[in-house]
């Protein structure tokens, strides 16, 4: 299903996707790239000693071997791999020796030939498997669960980020199969709590949950999650400036440039505005985020952003707009005439965001909107990584 070189066919990208273990085979898929990167492309014989030594020690004791993966997803399609030399190839049923360098298209055409077989295999097994997980499944049950969630975009990060680091993988698979040693982790999944407390250790209020750690905590409220919203938030809004001719080049997504408060020329204005509070119980960052004014199209746009737990998403949709009515009206008033919008820019804290978002920064930036989109997803995913390793080094 999964080719050595990271190829998946088009069917089983969409079954899997649609599935939403996609996250899960994709990492393989990179382990499987690192496989044979590691075998075919140190040249130095003594590393590839070395390399080999390790992965026949893993195999061994029985522990994961990147090789043997890639093996066995090369058998999948009718290949069998021979690593065993300087010079890896792969070999087809058929007796036909292909080298590494162009074992992309031997790949591709196996794939079409025996996609669609593969899928009807194993797309109801990974099915089986992911809902017996109750406690490691139960974010991938939601998430295919859930209708207006762009389930394709949901695990962009793990297909466009071709520098993705492999922390960052290991780090969302931990996050996804809940397994991050939280106190109620270790109270009622490992039993291995001393004394039973399940409160928060930085906040000492709510039960300490993965959800509360990485979205619910009053203690990170002003200093983590609000610089994640903002580093998410800036790489739409510096778009923004540069399409109404504000700004004439946009820093990069992971740049700490943070947006100046004002802008302002001929025909539009913008603002950056991120008052400093929290309200009880929920984490708010904000009053308004960020408005844009283009005087000659006569138009308005408001643009608020939250990252919640994945469950909240789509009820945190339905809050901005209930909330900032009164402020739309305040806004039509002071510019009459001109055409108000207000935009919610839900992305939850593992990068999932809906399909109507997708077509609201369409709307705002058109052709660039996914490239935006999976910007703002690196960054919230990176930050939502930070926040755990934190919590990891302050327990
Ligand atoms: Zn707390």
């Amino acid at each position: 299903m999964i080719g050595v070189l990271g190829a998946v066919s088009k069917d089983t990208e969409t079954w899997l996707a649609e599935i939403g273990v996609k996250c899960c085979l994709e990492s393989l898929q990179k382990a499987c790239l690192l496989g044979t990167a590691r075998l075919g492309h140190l040249r130095s014989p003594a590393t590839v000693e070395a390399v080999r030594e390790f992965e026949e020690h893993a195999m061994a004791s029985d522990h994961q071997s990147l090789v043997k993966e890639a093996a066995k997803y090369a058998e999948e399609l009718n290949i069998t791999l021979q690593l065993d030399t300087l010079n890896p190839v792969c070999v087809t049923t058929e007796g036909k020796v292909v080298t590494a360098a162009r074992a992309g298209n031997l790949l591709k055409q196996s794939q079409e030939k025996h996609g669609f077989e593969l899928c009807s295999r194993w797309v109801p097994l990974f099915l089986e498997i992911a809902k017996d997980k109750k406690w490691q499944g139960k974010l991938f049950h939601i998430r295919w669960e859930d209708e207006s969630l762009s389930i394709t975009s949901c695990f962009a990060w793990l297909k466009g980020w071709a520098t993705c680091p492999t922390h960052t993988i290991a780090g969302m698979y931990e996050l996804y199969e809940q397994l991050l040693p939280t106190k109620l982790y270790t109270k009622e999944k490992t039993q291995t709590s001393t004394d039973g407390e399940v409160l928060c250790r930085l906040c000492g209020k709510v039960a300490e949950s993965v959800a509360h750690v990485l979205a619910g905590c009053s203690s990170l409220a002003q200093t983590k999650y609000l610089y994640r919203h903002n580093a998410a938030l800036k790489i739409l809004f510096f778009e923004l400036l540069l399409e109404h001719g504000l700004m004439e080049e946009v820093p990069p997504w992971y740049s700490p440039v943070m947006p100046k408060p004002a802008y302002q020329n001929t025909t539009s204005e913008a603002c950056w505005d991120i008052p400093i509070y929290a309200e009880h119980n929920e984490v708010r960052a904000n009053l308004i985020d960020a408005r844009l004014v283009n005087h000659e199209r006569k138009e308005v746009c408001t643009i608020e952003m939250s990252c919640p737990w994945i469950e909240s998403r789509a009820k945190k949709d339905e809050e901005k707009t209930l909330k900032y009515g009164p402020m739309m009206w305040e806004l039509k008033q002071r510019y009459k005439g001109y055409r108000v919008e207000q935009y919610n820019v839900i992305i939850d804290l593992l990068g999932g965001y809906s399909k109507h978002l997708e077509k609201s920064v369409r709307k705002l930036l058109g052709a660039r909107a996914r490239s935006v989109l999976e910007r703002m997803q690196k960054s919230v995913i990176s930050n939502t990584l930070n926040i755990a390793r934190t919590f990891k080094i302050n327990t």
